[in-house]
């Protein structure tokens, strides 16, 4: 029943915190045969690990690991720049534009572990603009992939800059990264926080009223 996964995922892109109910939403677009070689090897982890891949409730998780795995990796299969080229408008607005408080789940690339949190993306537009809802979809197709935050964080930057060209685009990302808290390092409550900017955003001012924006959010 399994045969596609290349379809994007539809929606606003934005994560709604509950990633079983929305894998599960997309199983008939898992590569079958990638799922069951997937699995397989994880059986062989799940015995390594001294497990017994054959007790009940470890019976399916291969095959749930396996598709769990293609979701959260499916932004290799998207194309970010043609997510924005499918909404953009000419416009002559000329002031800030800010899409605050997306939700971000990616997988860091070194240990396969969760980071999650929020990015804010600004842009000013310079003849163009987008339809709001693509900006998040943008997060998405970038953070659905293994990454660093460091990384996640100019890609979306360059992605806006380079399609829209806008007068400047401004990225700042908070999260937190589970290879951190549940591993040696019990800093349970920090945050990473990393930020790209262009354009007038490399401005003191410009970039001082973006971040006074983004803190008017807690009031
Ligand atoms: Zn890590």
């Amino acid at each position: 029943m399994a045969n596609k996964r290349k379809k994007p995922t539809t929606g606003n892109g934005n994560g709604n915190g509950n990633g079983d109910v929305n894998g599960y939403a997309k199983i008939d677009q898992y590569d079958a045969d990638t799922v069951k070689r997937i699995a397989s090897r994880y059986r062989d982890v799940l015995n390594d690990l001294g497990e017994d891949p054959q007790r009940e409730g470890l019976v399916k998780t291969p095959e749930r690991v396996a598709k769990a795995l293609q979701f959260l990796t499916h932004g290799n299969h998207l194309n970010p720049a043609a997510i924005l080229r499918s909404a953009m408008f000419r416009e002559e607005y000329q002031q800030m534009v800010i899409v605050k408080d997306i939700e971000v789940y990616s997988l860091c690339e070194h240990h396969m572990l969760p980071f999650f949190g929020k990015a804010h993306v600004a842009y000013i537009p310079n003849g163009h603009i987008v339809g709001l809802s693509k900006i998040p979809r943008v997060v998405d197709a970038f953070a659905r992939r293994l990454q660093v935050q460091e990384r996640l964080t100019v890609e979306i930057r360059n992605c806006i800059q380079e399609t829209l060209k806008p007068l400047g685009v401004a990225v700042v990302i908070e999260a937190q990264h589970l290879c951190m808290v549940m591993r040696g390092i019990q800093k349970q409550h920090s945050i990473a926080t990393t930020s790209a900017f262009t354009g007038e955003f490399q401005q003191d001012r410009t970039r001082a009223e973006f971040i006074n924006l983004l803190s008017k959010r807690r009031d």
